[in-house]
């Protein structure tokens, strides 16, 4: 499972940027995760628990968005949204394809808790 290593990266991420800007206490995650990432989102949500757990995150809420695979047919240009295992070209059944949405996994946002309350 890759996703340890992703969700692993993502909390260190998360604290370099709280710690440069001096954030408090994160709340909340939200990733967006590519449907072409080939990131799970549920092997995500149990990998999150087991690197946060013991870490200032064990409390951070973890949001997934997931984002529309788009893929373009290098034979006939045309672009579709992929079916989940068939990676083949709907007009022309070409193989050549390249991913050109929701490829990606990136943090969108991170939430933290008001300082006034
Ligand atoms: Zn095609």
């Amino acid at each position: 499972m890759h996703e340890m290593g992703l969700m692993d990266a993502v909390l260190r991420t998360v604290e370099r940027i709280r710690q440069e800007q001096q954030l408090g206490p994160v709340r909340k995650i939200t990733i967006e995760v590519g449907e072409l990432s080939g990131v799970v989102p549920r092997f995500l949500e149990e990998c999150y628990e087991a690197v946060a757990a013991g870490t200032p995150f064990e409390e951070t809420e973890l949001a997934l968005e997931m984002v529309p695979g788009l893929a373009r047919c290098e034979d006939c240009c045309n672009e579709f949204r992929p079916a989940a295992d068939v990676l083949r070209c709907p007009a022309c059944s070409g193989e050549k394809l390249t991913p050109i949405a929701g490829k990606d996994m990136t943090i969108k946002e991170i939430e933290v808790y008001d300082p006034e309350n």
